[in-house]
């Protein structure tokens, strides 16, 4: 294309091209989902299929970006690991935060009506921040993944008493709020049971644990033959995990995928 007389102000856009070895961590949360999970009427404090609509997202995000090598989301939020020598698009960081973050956008609009169901329909229009982080060691890639379960956990854990005290108990949110303050987690693994009859440890895997996408060879049915007999092809696919990324040990998760951040 020829150069006009304006090109010179291309050069106040600035470099901002990610440090080169790092793994690159796009982590994007929702904008005001607490009015948002409000307005669209989420069950508290956990709704399924909004955790459902935000994997369907995060795994469409995966098929666009094959240099995700695992992902790990939980509420509004979901963290995209990048391979260390990734080259896409330069490594520029505006370009792969607005990217992975609009594509994650997107699809979770895209797939609202089939996984929320048509009855519940969009009010507004569902943002999502985004930021880059870099992590120079696969160490600190899994104590970053650690430090994101860990919060799933903690914040799984007072949300399920918060509206325990509300929804059976009668307190107001003021109150709840009040009852929990500085309690440590046995105090509230026992709140749960003595009062509520929860026990914590049997909650779903997938609130307590958050999801974890990686992509992963498996067989899938392509099509049906004409007498109704399954084609089957190995696809490699992303898949939905709700399990410990946190423990190192045999037959743990990262000893089960030694390979991946390598
Ligand atoms: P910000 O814009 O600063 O991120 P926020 O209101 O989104 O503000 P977060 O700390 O991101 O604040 O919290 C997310 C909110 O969305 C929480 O209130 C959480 O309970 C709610 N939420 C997200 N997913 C679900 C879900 N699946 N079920 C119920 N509530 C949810
Ligand atoms: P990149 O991902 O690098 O931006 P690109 O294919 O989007 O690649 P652009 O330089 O952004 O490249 O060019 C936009 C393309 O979209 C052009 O090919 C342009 O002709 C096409 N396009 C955009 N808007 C319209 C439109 N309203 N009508 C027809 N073509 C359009
Ligand atoms: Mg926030
Ligand atoms: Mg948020
Ligand atoms: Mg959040
Ligand atoms: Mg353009
Ligand atoms: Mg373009």
């Amino acid at each position: 294309m020829a150069n006009s007389k304006y090109e010179h102000v291309r050069k106040y856009e600035l470099d901002d091209e990610l440090l080169p070895g790092c793994y690159i961590v796009i982590r994007v949360d929702g904008k005001g989902f607490t009015k948002f999970s409000t307005l669209h009427n989420f069950e508290k404090p956990n709704d399924i299929n909004a955790l459902l609509l935000m994997d369907e997202a995060a795994k469409a995000v995966l098929v666009d970006y094959p240099d995700i090598r695992i992902a790990f989301g939980q509420s509004d939020e979901y963290s995209f690991v990048l391979h260390k020598n990734t080259a896409i698009y330069g490594r520029r960081s505006s370009k792969l935060v607005s990217l992975i973050t609009s594509c994650f956008t997107s699809n979770y609009v895209r797939f609202w009506p089939q996984v929320m169901g048509e009855d519940r329909a969009l009010k507004c229009s569902p943002t999502f921040d985004g930021r880059a982080v870099l992590y120079p060691s696969e160490e600190l890639v899994k104590d970053y993944l650690s430090w994101r379960q860990v919060d799933t956990h903690i914040n799984n854990q007072y949300n399920t008493c918060f509206w325990a005290l509300v929804q059976q108990g009668n307190k107001t949110p003021a109150q709840a709020q009040e009852e929990l303050r500085g309690s440590d987690a046995e105090f509230k693994n026992e709140l749960l049971y003595s009062q509520f009859g929860i026990n914590y440890n049997t909650l779903p895997e997938q609130f307590k644990k958050g999801s974890v996408v990686v992509m992963q060879r498996r067989k899938v049915v392509v099509k049906m033959t004409e007498s109704g007999v399954p084609v089957e092809r190995e696809k490699t696919e992303p898949t939905v995990l709700h399990c410990d990324i946190i423990r190192t040990e045999a037959g743990a998760f990262w000893a089960q995928n030694p390979d991946l951040l390598k």
